[in-house]
């Protein structure tokens, strides 16, 4: 790396393979990584719990600014901390994941949560992936990436990922669930999912992980 300090940006729709890229990518340049889906889901997660409607702004305002959010271990394993307890598998529930993309439209949501990943970046390297980051985050980051991948090859992928962890799914539901959430954070008003101008938009259906790791270490390292 020739600068100091950067930030990478990686954006692209659900299961497009950008976390596990990113961890690698974080570990090959002893950078830090932040998963802002995670923040998301822990916003949905404890809304939910708390029976907190969508379309009730102040209380999942107060929500937001009362949750004290930490992010533990090694970053290619990484355990979410919430308030003292551990809510990494929690975060991944159905439940959560059907309802992410209502709760995270909410724009005092957004605000809040946009304003804590620029604070994560602000003194460190970092590469952070998620749906608006080069175009809202971080618009002066100095790499922008946007993965993209044929829905039934990311949908295999999340299968193959949900069932190494046991969860009872099939293919259908998770291209169901894929496409209804790609559709709301596209159309969304508020900061919808889409590629920032200036990024490098890679097509990663038929790309092997390393390759893709590859791809973003190298662009970094030559500057
Ligand atoms: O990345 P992941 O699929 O875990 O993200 C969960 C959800 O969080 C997305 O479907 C999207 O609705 C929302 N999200 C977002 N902006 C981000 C990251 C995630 O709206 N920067």
């Amino acid at each position: 790396m020739n600068k100091n300090k950067v930030v990478i940006a990686l954006d692209g729709p659900a299961a497009s393979g950008k976390s596990s890229t990113a961890k690698e990518v974080a570990k090959k340049l002893n950078i830090k990584y932040l998963d802002t889906g995670a923040m998301y889901r822990v916003v949905t997660l404890l809304a939910l719990e708390n029976k907190i409607e969508v379309s009730d702004s102040d209380s999942l305002g107060k929500l937001v600014d009362n949750i004290d959010f930490s992010i533990v271990g090694d970053v290619s394993d990484p355990t979410f901390i919430v308030n003292e307890r551990d809510v990494t598998t929690d975060i991944r529930s159905r439940e959560v994941t059907k309802n992410v993309s209502d709760y995270c439209a909410v724009g005092i949501v957004r605000e809040k949560l946009v304003t804590m990943q620029q604070k994560y970046s602000e003194k460190d390297s970092c590469i952070l992936d998620g749906r608006d980051i080069g175009t809202v985050v971080f618009p002066n980051a100095d790499y922008k990436f946007y993965f993209v991948a044929d829905l039934e090859e990311r949908a295999k992928r999340r299968l193959k990922e949900l069932q190494e962890k046991d969860v009872d799914t099939d293919l259908n539901t998770i291209i169901e669930d894929i496409r209804s959430r790609d559709e709301k954070d596209s159309s969304r008003s508020n900061s919808p999912l889409t590629k920032a101008d200036d990024a490098i938009e890679v097509d990663t259906t038929f790309m092997n992980f390393d390759d893709q790791v590859n791809l973003i270490v190298e662009k970094v390292n030559n500057g």
